[in-house]
């Protein structure tokens, strides 16, 4: 019987014979196959981690007075790096909003980033003097692969039937759409001459050092779940701020 689960959060997936089984807050749902398209795969608790890493970008939308910029998808490639966007609101209205993102750092890596808007900001009124309030603030995070293509197919390790598209990289919009069609292929058994290359069990060549070096990085960050945490109790955890908290023993 075919039901709708929009709105649902699927909590484990497991093989139930040649099904999936899919556990979610609303009850059980048994499938003939899985395509987990969560950003970062909630499933998938090693290989895929290995492969990519969380990276957080901040967002500004400031306002600025109707036709004072043309509609543009810019990019400033220095080091930090910034992305300029321009989103046209409704003619009868006197403003259109730019979009500049950037200042990315590794996520869990600053405990207090707030200062990163004010550098979008600061960037911003340096290059726009047209630019006026800032609207809007927000962050989200990027899947960055280590070595060039997203990872779009079956599940390493994992059963045939289960599929993931991550490691969108600032490319989602692109690898949203190579991932369907890749992975409907797959599962009609059509041939498609990308499936090799964006093969999530593809062995790591190219970017071989910074796959190393993105590991090396990423396990530091975790070295206090045997260390017994950031923190010694809740208490210690000041108003608006967060930190690890150790219960019990060793790693989790
Ligand atoms: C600031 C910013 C700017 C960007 N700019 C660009 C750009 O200009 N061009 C471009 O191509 N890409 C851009 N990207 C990247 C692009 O937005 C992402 O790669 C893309 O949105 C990823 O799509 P997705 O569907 O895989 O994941 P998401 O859009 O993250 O959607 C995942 C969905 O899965 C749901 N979900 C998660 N866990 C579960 C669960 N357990 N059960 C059920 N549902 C779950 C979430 O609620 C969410 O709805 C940008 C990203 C950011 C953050």
């Amino acid at each position: 019987m075919e039901e709708s689960f929009g709105n649902t959060r699927a909590l484990k997936i497991e093989d139930y014979d040649n099904y999936q089984l899919v556990n979610t807050q609303h009850g059980k749902i048994y499938v003939q196959a899985v395509v987990v398209a969560t950003n970062t795969p909630f499933n998938d608790k090693v290989v895929i981690h290995t492969k990519q890493a969380a990276y957080r970008t901040y967002v500004i939308g400031v306002r600025i007075p109707k036709e004072s910029m043309p509609a543009i998808l810019m990019w400033d490639n220095g080091n930090p790096y910034f992305y300029i966007r321009l989103e046209l609101t409704d003619p009868k209205r006197d403003h259109d909003i730019l979009i500049v993102g950037g200042r990315d750092h590794k996520v869990g890596q600053d405990s207090h980033p707030e200062h990163r808007y004010d550098e979008i900001e600061q960037w911003v009124r340096e290059r726009f003097p047209m630019a006026q309030s800032v609207e809007y603030r927000w962050s989200g995070e990027i899947m960055e692969r280590v070595d060039g293509p997203a990872f779009l197919g079956r599940n390493p390790l994992d059963s045939d039937n289960v599929y993931v598209i991550t490691g969108d990289s600032g490319n989602g919009m692109t690898h949203c759409t190579l991932g369907g069609m890749i992975v409907t292929d797959l599962l009609l058994g059509r041939p498609n001459p990308w499936t090799s290359m964006y093969d999530p069990a593809r062995k790591v060549i190219h970017g071989f050092t910074e796959f190393v070096t993105e590991q090396a990085n990423t396990l530091s960050q975790y070295s206090d779940w045997v260390e017994g945490g950031e923190v010694g109790s809740i208490s210690h955890i000041g108003k608006g701020e967060g930190a690890i908290v150790q219960d019990g023993a060793g790693l989790p």
